[in-house]
């Protein structure tokens, strides 16, 4: 199965290298079958490897977003949750616990494990994120499910690899660097790649020895659920993994401001990325690592290929929906190549399959919620209203469900709405630009700095882009490129810290020195 699944993702990314239109790439005819009412066993807070009632009694509704109808109850965690989950967690921290005795090598082996269980389920997990997220399902299961178990198996890897240092001293002492766990870590995700989301927090916090409190996003908590239970079978000790399904202002406040979690990873808004640290700051001045928004540039010379450029340019922009925070949704186009570009993109935005997720030539399913459609819209409005260019789409598809038409603006003004906010949606924004360095200002002249690309065959203006783009990614003529292998986070207000990658173990060790006193004179 995972060498199937390896190879349907790297089959799509063939085609979308190769400029096939991703519709065809998405009907590979060997994608089985999707699961298109799964049963949906686990609805609880997940505490020391069971599932629980939430202490309140309350519960809330998860909701199909291609069709608005609730799909469950699932049980709303807050405080008092949370108070429980922590306690677990610490109990599976103590130095003596099943978890801190594990040998190095057999804490790989469990997440290991975890990724054969995933891959094991990985039609239903596909099928469940895409009744609860809205996604195609043909990239749920290509995409999402294929990077979780390619995640996890790389950290795994790791797990028996994180080494310390010797380090020569003054006087007669000998020096030496431990890399421990720091605790227990709150983790908060949003949902637009719930099960990749969990996949990139679980990863390196495991790997390294920690014990997780981890609240779900609201929007869609089954998928995480379920692998909760797989965290179970897997054999991890109860309370290493804790997951907790319900809202952001009450469970997700009560991680952030908790004194016994000794660390919070946030994934989701800058908005909400300041209340994290500003929580952080006032409670136990908890380690902070934050993945935000993003307003990435796209820059396309007159010397790139053009029809993949234009190819690249939409798939870095819809993809998901638009709902990624490196959306590329800032497309400066060289004047030369613009009038084109635009009208190119648009034939593009046109063939887009919008629909029914679960089918597989859709490329583009629904938005994850009401008021995230509601959001989009009004930032269509502001654009059209603000004098830019409304090429297609721009409207709502239907009635029923979360849907919008594909829209491409042109002729946007860096000072409107649209080319400053972050949109999280399928609305591109195509710009004009004739000078380097003043694309470059112009790249960088945003809060964020999440993400960067540039298409160009020079490889002068490809390195002079690589430097002065202030993003923790840049991307030379591909896009949305991401690997467990490669490190991802933002510059200014896109976040702090990485992750995947060696770098996102960083984050989850404190360094200890250890300095002993040798005798002065050999015996
Ligand atoms: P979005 O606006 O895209 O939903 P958010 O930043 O609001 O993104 O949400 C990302 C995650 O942060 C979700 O799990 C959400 O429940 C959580 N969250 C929202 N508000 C808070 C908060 N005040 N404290 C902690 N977590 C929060």
């Amino acid at each position: 199965m995972l060498r199937n699944v390896l190879r349907h993702s790297s089959f799509l990314k063939a085609a979308a290298r190769a400029n096939l239109p991703s519709a065809a790439a998405y009907s590979a005819p060997a994608i089985p079958e999707p699961i298109t009412s799964p049963d949906i066993p686990y609805t609880g807070v997940f505490i020391n490897n069971e599932f629980h009632k939430s202490e309140s009694g309350k519960q809330f509704p998860t909701i199909n977003p291609a069709t608005g109808e609730v799909i469950t109850m699932v049980e709303e965690g807050d405080k008092a949750d949370v108070e429980k989950a922590v306690k677990a967690a610490r109990q599976a921290f103590e130095l003596n616990s099943d978890w801190r005795q594990m040998d190095a090598y057999d804490r790989g082996q469990l997440l290991n494990r975890l990724a054969d269980l995933i891959e094991r389920d990985a039609v239903y997990l596909a099928s469940l994120e895409t009744l609860d997220n809205g996604k195609p399902y043909s990239n749920s299961f290509m995409v999402d499910v294929a990077l979780v178990v390619k995640n996890l198996r790389y950290f795994a890897g790791w797990a028996d690899k994180i080494h310390g240092q010797t380090i020569p001293t003054d006087g007669p002492h000998f020096a030496y660097t431990r890399h421990e766990p720091i605790g227990v870590c709150g983790q908060i995700i949003p949902w637009n790649f719930p099960l990749l989301m969990q996949a990139w927090k679980f990863g390196p916090a495991l790997a390294t020895g920690n014990t997780i409190v981890m609240k779900l996003a609201e929007q869609t908590p089954l998928t995480g659920l379920y692998v909760a239970k797989l965290v179970a079978e897997a054999g991890f000790p109860a309370g290493v993994v804790n997951v907790i399904p319900g809202y952001g202002p009450s469970a997700g406040a009560a991680i952030a401001s908790h004194m016994d979690v000794d660390k919070v990873a946030f994934t989701g808004s800058t908005e909400i990325g300041h209340l994290i640290q500003q929580a952080a700051g006032a409670s136990n001045l908890k380690r902070v690592t934050l993945e935000l928004g993003g307003k990435s540039p796209n820059i396309i010379f007159k010397d790139a290929d053009l029809d993949y450029a234009v190819e690249q340019a939409h798939f870095g922009l819809f993809f998901n929906q638009g709902q990624c925070c490196c959306a590329g949704t800032r497309i400066f186009v060289e004047d030369a190549i613009y009038d084109e570009f635009v009208e190119r993109s648009v034939e593009r935005a046109k063939i887009r399959q919008v629909g029914d997720p679960f089918d597989l030539k859709t490329e583009q399913g629904p938005q994850v919620d009401e008021e995230q459609m509601n959001k989009i819209l009004s930032l269509i409005e502001s654009g059209k209203k603000e004098g830019a260019k409304m090429c297609f789409g721009g409207k709502r598809v239907g009635e029923k469900g979360y849907f919008i038409e594909p829209t491409v603006f042109a002729d946007v003004k860096d000072s409107m709405r649209i080319a400053r906010e972050e949109i999280f949606g399928p609305v591109q924004q195509i710009m004009r630009f004739s000078d380097i360095n003043d694309v470059i200002k112009r790249a960088n002249a945003t809060v964020y700095g999440l993400a960067a690309a540039v298409f160009t065959k020079d490889l002068d203006k490809a390195n002079m882009f690589a430097q002065g783009l202030r993003a923790g990614t840049v991307w030379i003529n591909c896009y949305d490129v991401l690997n467990a292998q490669t490190p991802f986070g933002g510059y200014k207000m896109s976040g702090q810290g990485r992750e995947n990658s060696e770098y996102a173990l960083r984050n989850y060790y404190e360094v200890k020195a250890v300095i002993t006193k040798l005798p002065v004179k050999n015996a």
